[in-house]
């Protein structure tokens, strides 16, 4: 059950494409994001100018990509779109900076994991549109310049500490996502039962969205579990009875807490008392990596208020 709830995206999430919203007024919540966005993605068709450089941070599953493709869309630009981890090689990066159309969006994701040296190539480009670098090597080694047309580049992290500062002070924007609410979550199940012929009540769909950890990504998978419990279990329509059982069944808690969450809680109280505990010590003591903690666990336990970070570590409340 930790993968159904895991807000990492999955490849079963593929199918997400056609209930993801491809325009501004279609993404629900994040209020403060949306008008922004509005504002600045006006302003710049209004000048007919490439849109700021944008970083949207915020835990994974929460709309990051799905913004990204908005404001392509908005802009009237493609989406070329990479990662951190795939752009090895400066070659990699030249290729999609060369292949940009004036107004295009680049979205790179997972930013936070650029190397040093791609870093170094898209400094340039970002601030003047201009590529520089270098190619061949030894003595024949030369630079070569090439003005690049205007673009955007969008890009995405879970992790805005991670970024160095000459990288973050190169975006003009910069969009914090947070955790939805029920009632936001409940519109989201709803627009998505209704684009995939998914029959639900307003209380399944409330069902549903309590139980979706905050995130978006977990409520659509959700809703397709609990539509497959539905059409086997009942008459196929979604209501807050069949949820109910569906996630019961599917051991998803009702406060929308996965195993990792709850293995963090209760290695907190047992092993460190109910801290503080350093994060180190309790990644140790959970066999996990302490980005995942950092980036995946602790958004959410502290944004319920399960758990607050203190100068002497993480304390249960
Ligand atoms: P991230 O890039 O932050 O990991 P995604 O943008 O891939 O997250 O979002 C996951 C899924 O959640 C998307 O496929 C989309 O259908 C849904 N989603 C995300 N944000 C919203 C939103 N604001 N309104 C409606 N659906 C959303």
């Amino acid at each position: 059950q930790q993968r159904l709830i895991s807000p990492m995206g999955r490849s079963e999430d593929q199918n997400d494409n056609n209930i993801r919203p491809a325009l501004l007024a279609e993404y629900i919540g994040q209020p403060v994001v949306k008008e922004q966005m509005g504002v600045f993605i006006n302003a710049a068709l209004s000048r007919k100018e490439a849109l700021d450089h944008t970083l949207i941070f915020g835990p994974p599953g929460l709309g990051k990509t799905t913004l990204a493709n908005i404001i392509a869309r908005e802009m009237g630009g493609n989406l070329r779109s990479t990662s951190g981890p795939v752009l090895e090689r400066a070659g990699d990066l030249a290729a999609m900076l060369t292949n940009l159309e004036p107004g295009d969006v680049l979205f790179i994701d997972e930013i936070h994991r650029l190397s040093p040296m791609i870093e170094e190539i898209l400094y340039p480009a970002m601030e003047d549109f201009q590529l520089d670098i270098m190619i061949g090597e030894g003595p024949a080694a030369r630079s070569i310049k090439l003005d690049l047309p205007p673009f955007t580049l969008v890009a995405a992290t879970t992790r805005a500490g991670l970024l160095t500062s000459p990288l973050r002070d190169r975006f003009g924007i910069v969009q914090r996502l947070e955790f939805y609410n029920v009632e936001d979550l409940t519109t989201i199940v709803t627009r998505s039962a209704g684009l995939l012929n998914v029959p639900m009540t307003k209380e399944g769909a409330v069902e549903v969205a309590r139980r979706s950890r905050g995130t978006p990504r977990i409520a659509n998978r959700l809703l397709r579990r609990v539509r497959d419990y539905a059409q086997v279990k009942g008459d196929g329509t979604v209501t807050a009875e069949i949820a109910y059982s569906a996630l019961d069944m599917l051991a998803v808690d009702k406060r929308g807490l996965d195993n990792l969450d709850r293995r963090y809680l209760e290695m907190l109280e047992e092993r460190f008392n109910g801290g503080p505990a350093g994060v180190e010590s309790i990644a140790a003591a959970l066999a996990e990596d302490r980005g995942t903690l950092e980036d995946v666990i602790e958004p959410y336990l502290i944004q319920q208020g399960y758990i607050v970070r203190t100068a002497r570590g993480r304390m249960l409340t």
